[in-house]
């Protein structure tokens, strides 16, 4: 028996392992059962190298919980470890890898900060052990088993061990505070969530010593050892096969096994598979997102090497694209350092570019391909390509091939096909071309009507990030305006130039003016004649496109507008100097009844624009009945 020091450079790291470092401790099982898998995989390699000459047998790692001893033992039949080995990979190379990640890491308060907290390797069995034991036989064929033993100081002892077959067993004497790690559910849900997909077979079994078993054939009572056990994992997830091997069925039926909770069926998905520069593969999956840019339940899960790292891949791709769900496997992600500093990573930004224009690759694809088809979904993935169009110009630029606008009747067009479309009708007098939106075709209709009366079109465009996306437009496109149908009279939404006259002189404006004014709210409306047609509403309600714009960004967020509260509303009551109704309320003499009519005819725009409401409804429709 050998007993000795492991050689601590700084202060007992150990104190710090099993208190300070994480809160989430399970991480140790992920740890330990990587390293299983390791050496499995390492023993397979040596034997196809012919440098192991047995046969490798069946390399299952076995995970069992054993409540009696209090144990949790991860045994593996991989390439195991000699004495010397356990020297130098234990307590030298392990202890000072753990040294070096708990100096780094333990001042910081922001732990939870870091990816995937990969890095701390066995030592991590220490924070939910009070004793690791590990017992070991080297592949090598002269090798002797050994057994280490620590009990979380730095002094540890290396005997003999009883171990024939080759691999390794660690045995973890869960601590009082750590019980939880001896129920089979917890155990059973952690390998579910960092082992799903191992490349080895993970089999989990509780190990019970003393069932009663009958009795022996002296009349004493009989106990035995029962285990119960199953697989786990899938050792070969769909995103790890050629792409040309699967069928849309294996697909739709990995997302199943992704997120078996979930209903919904994915659209279509991308199967990502790149070696040079970067190691990558994984599976994205286009959700229904409907209308929502919500947080996502399903989230991308990103792997290292079919390990399970993390579901918060904020960092690692564009945001945009985290309303994909699915998954990344890469190795080349670096896992050991904090959030803040993954974005300036250049292997990262790498990789979140490639998968950001794999993604509009492949819409660009699926659109060429059959167009009717992605326009059925269109509605599902708008706000998608919407949002990834807002956020990066590659994006962008590639988004303009596949990019829909939808107008009211349902017809759907690409960005150059829109605009020869309303060329010849839309064009203002300053050469700009004006493109007519609602986002509401209901509450909307009379002033979508309106401008269809006129021959122009109205383009529905109804996703919650309308209002951002269409001041981007504006912005990439040269010579665009948006213009929502409710933002000035129809004369002056596409203004033509095509000056009317006024049948009202200015006097008489300046006589009914205060009359309007009088009937509604002043710091809700100002009141603005305009020549219009005679066939046009007497009244009706506006909303300057801008203001209304910067309040709905204000509303779902970003655009620099964050935290101004909310922005008052705006409106303009506009009377249309031609109407005959105007004329007739500019000369009645009995005031009373020159009111009546001028709140009538105010009711009628607030409901066309659905802003009557409460109260003032009420008494709008009484005071009609009246007037039938
Ligand atoms: P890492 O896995 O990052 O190298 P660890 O602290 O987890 O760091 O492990 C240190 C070393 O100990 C491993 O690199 C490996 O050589 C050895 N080791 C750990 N577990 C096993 C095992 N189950 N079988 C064989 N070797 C192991």
């Amino acid at each position: 028996m050998a007993t000795g020091t492991i050689n601590v450079q700084s202060e007992n790291i150990f104190p710090i392992i099993k208190k300070f470092l994480y809160s989430d401790h399970e991480i140790f099982l992920r740890e330990l059962i990587s390293n299983a898998t390791d050496a499995t995989q390492r023993v397979k390699a040596l034997s196809s190298m012919g440098k192991v000459k047995d046969e490798l047998g069946d390399l299952q790692i076995e995970v069992v919980v054993n409540k009696e001893s209090k144990t949790l033992h991860i045994i593996d039949k991989g390439i195991g470890m000699d004495e010397t080995e356990i020297e130098k990979y234990i307590n030298e190379i392990a202890f000072s890898g753990a040294e070096e990640f708990v100096n780094k890491y333990k001042d910081k308060t922001d732990g939870a900060n870091m990816i995937g907290h990969f890095g701390l390797g066995f030592y991590s069995s220490f924070m939910v052990a009070e004793k690791v034991e590990i017992i070991t036989k080297s592949y090598k064929k002269t090798a002797k088993a050994v057994r280490w033993e620590c009990d979380g100081s730095p002094k540890y002892t290396i005997k003999p061990g009883d171990r024939k077959e080759r691999g390794t067993e660690v045995i973890l004497h869960i601590a009082e505070d750590s019980v939880e790690f001896l129920e089979e559910n917890k155990i059973s849900e952690l390998l579910t969530k960092y082992c799903k997909f191992l490349p080895v077979e993970i089999k989990f079994g509780t190990k019970t010593d003393n069932v009663p078993d009958g009795k022996d054939k002296d009349g004493n009572e009989k106990t035995k050892e029962v285990v119960s056990d199953n697989i786990v994992n899938n050792v070969a997830p769909a995103w790890k096969k050629q792409p040309a091997k699967l069928k849309d069925e294996d697909y739709q039926n990995f997302y199943r096994e992704l997120y078996p909770y979930s209903f919904e069926e994915p659209l279509f998905h991308i199967h990502l598979n790149v070696d040079y520069p970067f190691n990558l593969t994984g599976i994205l999956y286009f959700p229904r997102l409907k209308n929502k840019v919500e947080i996502q339940k399903d989230k991308i899960q990103l792997y290292c090497n079919q390990v399970f790292v993390t579901d918060s891949v904020e960092g690692i791709v564009p945001e945009f694209l985290t309303l994909l769900h699915g998954v990344i496997d890469s190795p080349d992600i670096p896992l050991n350092i904090s959030r803040s500093y993954l974005q300036s990573d250049a292997r990262v930004k790498q990789i979140a570019s490639h998968i950001s224009k794999k993604v509009a690759d492949k819409l660009e694809k699926l659109f060429k391909k059959d167009r009717k088809d992605f326009e059925g979904k269109w509605d599902d993935i708008k706000i998608f390509i919407e949002y990834g169009m807002l956020a990066e110009d590659k994006f962008y630029d590639k988004g303009t091939k596949f990019c829909l606008f939808k107008n009211t009747d349902n017809e759907f067009f690409t960005m150059e096909e829109y605009e020869k479309k309303i060329k010849k009708t839309q064009m203002d007098k300053n050469k700009k071309l004006v493109y007519l939106y609602a986002n509401n075709a209901e509450e909307q209709h009379s002033y979508i009507h309106a401008a269809r009366e006129r021959g122009y079109d109205v383009l529905l465009m109804d996703s919650a990030l309308s209002a951002h996306f269409v001041g981007r437009l504006e912005q990439k496109m040269t010579d665009a305006s948006f213009v929502r149908v409710d933002a000035d009279t129809i004369d002056q939404l596409i203004d033509k130039d095509e000056e009317q006259t006024s049948k009202l002189t200015e006097k008489d404006q300046d006589k009914l003016k205060p009359v309007i004014e009088g009937i509604v709210p002043k710091e809700k409306f100002s009141v603005v004649f305009k020549s219009m047609s005679e066939k046009d509403q007497p009244m009706s309600v506006t909303e300057p496109e801008f203001a209304r714009r910067m309040k709905d960004m204000n509303e779902i967020g970003g655009g620099g507008m964050m935290g101004m509260g909310s922005m008052p509303d705006m409106f303009t009551l506009v009377v249309n100097s031609n109407h005959p109704l105007i004329g007739k309320i500019l000369k009645e003499k009995d005031k009373k009844k020159q009111k009546t009519l001028a709140k009538q005819a105010a009711d009628l725009a607030l409901l066309s624009k659905n802003m009557l409401k409460g109260e003032e409804l009420t008494k709008f429709v009484q005071r009609s009945i009246k007037n039938l």
